[in-house]
């Protein structure tokens, strides 16, 4: 698992800048949650820390080590978003081995981790069918799974229950919470949802104007909002 440092990171798309300095230190096998009103740069800054958007300013260490440069495929970090990104023509097995593919892991390595992986997340007697033949729920199940057989040193999450109903969302809240009480791995996790966030967060960051408006665990920005923006987000009465 993996630390991940973020020091006055700033983004700009030509002349409008999105990000304007920020900065995080993400401890080893933390869960951040990250917060923010739509189009305040969350999505931005995880495709900056995956490497599939570059830096304008500042700069990003996983472990100690500056990651400006480096390819994504490099960085041992995995992506799970909304748009589960599946690929329709293979079978679920085969969504969740690609990667281990690529990387010529061996046969018998790559069986026994998308198995594993498959157990975890309920997807056993789901393995051959393609992604047309899931339900949403499911779908969401196999994008963790493929991210999870990587064995990634981080994992990035955007709004990734989103596209799910009120139940689903529930279900799959408690399995993610299951999933890094189990595998320890850092986590950044982006949504809009205030249930997900005081549930699953060690600490929540609440972005806003291209800055980080505060950082803390869930109940001191419930008791102690540094804003109204802070405070409407999480609901607390300030
Ligand atoms: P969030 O995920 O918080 O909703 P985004 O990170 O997606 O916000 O976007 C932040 C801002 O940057 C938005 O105003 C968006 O339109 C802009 N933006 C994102 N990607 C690009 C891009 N590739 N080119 C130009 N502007 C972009
Ligand atoms: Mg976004």
């Amino acid at each position: 698992m993996a630390s991940i440092e973020i020091s006055a990171v700033a983004k700009s798309f030509g002349p409008f800048a999105v990000l304007h300095g920020i900065d995080l230190d993400i401890a080893d096998s933390e869960f951040i949650v990250l917060v923010g009103p739509s189009g305040c740069g969350k999505s931005t800054l995880l495709r900056m820390i995956a490497g599939l958007e570059s830096v304008t300013a500042g700069e990003i260490s996983i472990d100690g080590r500056r990651v400006n440069e480096l390819a994504p495929k490099d960085r041992d970090i995995a992506m799970v978003f909304q748009s589960y990104a599946l690929y329709p023509h293979m079978s679920v097995a085969d969504n969740m081995s690609y990667s281990l593919r690529l990387r010529k892991t061996a046969k018998e390595k790559i069986a026994a981790m998308v198995s594993d992986a498959g157990a975890k997340l309920g997807l056993a007697p789901l393995m051959e069918r393609r992604p047309k033949a899931l339900s949403g729920g499911q779908r969401q199940r196999v994008a963790m799974g493929r991210a999870i057989v990587r064995q990634p040193k981080a994992f990035l999450f955007d709004e990734p229950l989103s596209n799910l109903d009120a139940r689903l969302r529930e279900q799959m809240r408690a399995e993610i919470k299951k999933l890094h009480a189990d595998l320890g791995a850092t986590s950044i996790y982006v949504t809009h949802d205030q249930i997900e966030a005081m549930t699953l967060a060690d600490r929540i960051v609440a972005m806003h104007g291209g800055v980080v408006q505060q950082v803390g665990a869930p109940l001191d920005l419930y008791d102690r909002p540094a804003n109204l923006f802070v405070a409407g987000f999480i609901g607390s009465p300030a």
